[in-house]
């Protein structure tokens, strides 16, 4: 398949990223059973992520799969915001909680210098982070814990991007997010579930002049404010609210 005909053929489902997909696929391609399969995919709705199987975040390599998060772009915001506050602070201690495929604390071991732990409520995702953490050259402890049900200890910093749509958000989604696990997406009806949990338990997990950061949807900025008094709102590329700091004191 030339990569005009690729295009083409990925045009129903990519839109305007088709000529973008046509590219990553013929990259990735083998051979033309695999490029006409994968097309067949796409056209059913399947992300591009999940047919590569391989996913960029803050320039480094990651394993994905439908047993966690595709690693988005947004997500970049929360960890500059811990890279730059982890500058001052070399060997800081890190976990990344409701870590998915790990990207966040891959980067902020990488990029940051940090030591880092990993949590996950689902086996199969924390099976995938391992992964990428030993692609990565990473090595950290792995809890499959329910928030911080199983995590002992504290840390001085903790990155999280729990779930955090709303049922309506989920329930008119596009039909690509409907590939990726509801678990790690949806945060309850109206979308707090985990910022409220967190909030009654994060004081005994963040080591005092340590920090809380929460990747947080774009319309949550507010509401989280009111469940973390004196939350510090960053914006995201595009100008919306994408994480929120919150410092112990
Ligand atoms: N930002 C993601 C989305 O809109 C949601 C991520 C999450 O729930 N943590 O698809």
């Amino acid at each position: 398949m030339t990569r005009r005909e690729l295009r083409d053929a990925l045009r129903p489902a990519a839109g305007e990223e088709a000529e973008l997909e046509a590219k990553f696929l013929l990259e990735a391609s083998a051979d033309e059973a695999w490029l006409a399969e994968a097309v067949q995919r796409r056209l059913a709705g399947e992300p591009l992520q999940y047919i590569l199987g391989e996913w960029e975040f803050m320039g480094l390599p990651f394993s994905v799969g439908p047993q966690a998060l595709i690693p988005r772009q947004d997500t970049e915001t929360l960890c500059e915001t811990a890279l730059s506050w982890l500058k001052n602070r070399p060997g800081a201690k890190v976990l990344d909680l409701c870590c998915g495929t790990g990207c966040i604390g891959v980067s902020l071991f990488t990029l940051g210098g940090a030591k880092v732990d990993f949590a996950d409520v689902s086996p199969e995702a924390l099976a995938l982070a391992k992964r990428n953490a030993k692609r990565n050259g990473v090595d950290g402890a792995f809890f499959e814990s329910d928030l911080f049900d199983r995590v002992p200890g504290a840390y001085d910093l903790i990155a999280c991007n729990p779930p955090y749509l709303t049922g309506a958000e989920l329930a008119g989604c596009q039909r690509e997010l409907t590939f990726e696990p509801a678990l790690a997406l949806y945060g309850g009806e109206d979308g707090l579930d985990f910022y409220r949990r967190l909030a009654a338990e994060w004081g005994k997990h963040v080591r005092p002049g340590g920090l809380l950061l929460l990747e947080i949807g774009h319309i949550q900025g507010a509401a989280v404010q009111g469940l973390f008094p004196g939350a510090r709102i960053v914006k995201d590329m595009g100008g919306l609210d994408r994480v929120a700091c919150v410092e112990r004191i």
